[in-house]
């Protein structure tokens, strides 16, 4: 990016976290604002958790088109912003904030960004059964737009940790707000209903820490049975790229999708919301998001 690009009218957007300095946001909102042309930069503030209501009227007084939020901040983002969209809303996370002329509006694009991905591997989840390890930020995210998205049926799997009390009412929240779609909460250790839950589902996905370094030995599945025809299994693990689990399953004839376009289409509807246009998406992914 050349700096004689930026004048005294350039807008400025930011990604919020803690911390911030390994994202690859940056680039590649920036490299789309050079290619279409639009005068506006990108940049990432190391924000601890108890300064994000400070970072935000910094958004609202530099006339911030927006931000991204990201870990530690996500949650005190959507408890200081002045809107939530529906899923921000179930969720009480945001990823994405669009200030509207100083009014903040709250949205979260890691579910759509996860199902966007799905779609660019030519898996669509409306109608679908769904079972999802794990229950939290990624997870929440994902099972949430899943229903939004019109899957029939989710099964959720978490370990009894702090997040299972947590994602027992989510489900409450999503059938509510949901009611064409069934949510179950079962626990990780009941070996029987996951192996029932996997084989009568069309999607299995791993939303947990689990087989991402140092965990990198380990998957959330250990009984190969229940790799069934035309399962589809995606990870939200993007390091490394083939997962243990994607390994497994790749091997027993399933089709795979890894974490890392997730990245990518979460960043492509926040570019949208604020932009109101398209990223170039296949000249991002061949930069940025090459396999
Ligand atoms: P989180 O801390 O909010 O949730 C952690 C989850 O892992 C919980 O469900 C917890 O119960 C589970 N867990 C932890 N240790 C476990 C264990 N030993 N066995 C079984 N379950 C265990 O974390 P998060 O932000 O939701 O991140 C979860 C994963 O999603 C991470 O691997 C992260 O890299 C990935 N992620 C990917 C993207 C992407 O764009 N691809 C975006 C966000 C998160």
């Amino acid at each position: 990016m050349g700096t004689e690009r930026i004048t005294g009218k350039t807008g400025l957007l930011a990604l919020l976290g803690s911390p911030v300095g390994h994202s690859a946001s940056p680039a590649m909102h920036n490299y789309s604002f050079d290619k279409l042309g639009l005068d506006y930069v990108y940049v990432a503030f190391d924000v601890p958790e108890e300064k994000v209501p400070d970072a935000l009227n910094a958004v609202r007084t530099f006339h911030m088109r927006g931000v991204n939020v990201t870990m530690p901040d996500k949650i005190a983002a959507a408890k200081n912003v002045d809107e939530l969209s529906p899923a921000a809303k179930i969720i009480g996370a945001v990823n994405t904030i669009v200030n509207e002329n100083g009014k903040l509006v709250g949205h979260i694009t890691d579910g759509v960004g996860f199902n966007e991905n799905l779609r660019d591997h030519g898996v669509e989840v409306k109608g679908k059964k769904i079972t999802v390890v794990g229950g939290g930020g990624a997870a929440t995210a994902i099972e949430v737009q899943s229903a939004l998205d019109g899957a029939r049926e989710i099964s959720i799997f978490n370990r009894k940790d702090k997040f299972f009390s947590r994602i027992q009412e989510t489900a409450e929240k999503i059938m509510a707000e949901v009611p064409d779609c069934k949510v179950n909460v079962i626990d990780l250790e009941d070996r029987e209903a996951f192996k029932r839950e996997i084989l009568d589902s069309d999607i299995l996905v791993n939303a947990t820490i689990v087989g991402m370094k140092p965990m990198d030995d380990k998957s959330v599945v250990d009984d190969m049975s229940v790799f069934h025809e035309g399962l589809v299994v995606a990870d939200t693990v993007y390091n490394p790229l083939e997962t243990k689990l994607l390994k497994d399953a790749k091997d027993h004839g399933c089709k795979v999708v890894n974490g890392k376009g997730m990245l990518l289409w979460q960043g492509v509807a926040a570019f949208k919301l604020w932009m109101g246009v398209d990223m170039p998406v296949d000249e991002v992914k061949a930069k940025f998001f090459a396999e």
